[in-house]
């Protein structure tokens, strides 16, 4: 039974086999290059890649032979990177809400680092993981991101005075804080906040006599997405300076967890149109990738991809949708995208700095559409 037209099913007329789309291309050198210039902008701290961006192996095993650690969430992520080559001491169980038999797994897998961000979770990871080494999470405004993390976790700097000196009366370290200043964050000068509150926090420890070592300043440096954002280098001389002017000769060792930065760039989805249909004034382009084909970060509009297509000519404004027939399957339509308005049923649009949270972001199968494949490019 043929449920699908070939438009549907994606193979463009006169397309060699293996360019279906929809597609991602992951182009793994490009996610190398991007690793190379967070780790040189911020020398002496550790790059620890967000394996949820963007898990493919491929990437991983690469990341690994070029001197990565890894932030992860889950016994699957933590697995994903063993078995990618990497040790389980440069993993970081950054997930601050952990299902109880997720961390007896981890920490069998030899995972040693997790963060928390209350008194629940402490004994929680004390009870799972005895002995092991716990961050306290601050929480963050978010402003300045396309996509903020932190209203869902993070805890204010007394709290985590509170956790971190529970967590080492219960037998764990208290290894030091973390935060994340939310995705895509076009601010460098996000980091001076929660790296000032962190500083506090620390001061209140070391006064009581502990001794925390560690800061982990997250991930949300940039991809080159739509409306741009400052260089990586940016980041990293505010992060330095924040640093100096609040930790001086004390500071603590630093790690950061990029995701989107690392191998947004190094992918572009390939869709191609479905269909192009006037509704009153309006132009609405149907592509055969959407909101459940892993453009999941387009909700609300919030992550805004560059397009590019193979169709030419003067462009005009249009309504840029998916192929499943839910009515949340549209991607732009608030702020609607530019394109050609010669566009037809067959063009090529590319959604360009979509290596990050597509793939893994795909529904199984909704309305029948199978998962966004990935195409490795060289
Ligand atoms: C998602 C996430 C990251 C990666 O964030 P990016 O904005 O993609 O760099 C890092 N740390 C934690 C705790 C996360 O949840």
């Amino acid at each position: 039974m043929t449920l699908l037209s070939p438009a549907h099913a994606g193979t463009r007329p006169g397309s060699t086999p293996g360019s279906t789309t929809p597609r991602l291309e992951l182009h793994v050198p490009t996610a190398l290059a991007r690793f190379r210039r967070l780790r040189a902008a911020l020398p002496g701290t550790a790059v620890h890649y967000a394996v949820k961006a963007n898990p493919h192996p491929d990437l991983l095993r690469a990341l690994v032979a070029a001197g990565s650690s890894f932030d992860v969430a889950s016994p699957a992520e933590v697995l994903a990177c063993l078995e990618a080559g990497a040790r389980p001491g440069d993993l970081v169980y950054s997930n601050p809400i952990k299902l109880r038999a997720d961390i007896v797994e981890s920490a069998g897998l030899g995972v040693r680092l997790f963060v928390v961000d209350s008194p629940e979770e402490t004994r929680k990871v004390a009870e799972a993981a005895p002995r092991s080494a716990v961050l306290c999470r601050l929480v963050t405004s978010g402003e300045g991101s396309d996509w903020p993390l932190s209203r869902k976790y993070g805890c204010s700097t007394t709290e985590a005075v509170d956790v971190l000196t529970l967590a080492e009366s219960l037998g764990l370290e208290a290894a030091g804080v973390s935060f994340h200043v939310g995705s895509q964050q076009r601010d460098p000068s996000a980091w001076d906040a929660p790296i000032e509150a962190s500083s506090r926090v620390f001061a209140a420890l070391r006064a009581a006599g502990s001794s925390p070592w560690l800061l982990d300043l997250g991930g949300g440096f940039p991809a080159a997405l739509e409306g741009g954002a400052p260089a990586l280098d940016a980041y990293g001389a505010a992060i330095r300076r924040a640093l100096r002017k609040r930790f001086g000769s004390r500071r603590p060792r630093t790690l950061v967890e990029p995701g989107r930065s690392i191998v947004a760039d190094a992918g572009r989805v390939v869709t191609s149109v479905v269909a192009v249909v006037h509704r009153g004034d309006t132009r609405w382009v149907y592509l055969d990738a959407g909101v459940f084909t892993g453009l999941v970060e387009t909700l609300d509009e919030a992550i805004r991809y560059r397009l590019e297509t193979t169709a030419t000519g003067p462009s005009g404004p249009c309504v840029l949708a998916g192929p499943t027939c839910d009515s949340a399957d549209v991607m732009y339509e608030k702020q609607p995208v530019q394109l050609p308005l010669s566009l037809a049923e067959g063009d090529e649009v590319v959604l360009t700095s979509a290596g990050a949270y597509t793939t893994c972001y795909s529904t199984v199968g909704f309305n029948g559409f199978a998962p966004l494949p990935t195409h490795l490019v060289g």
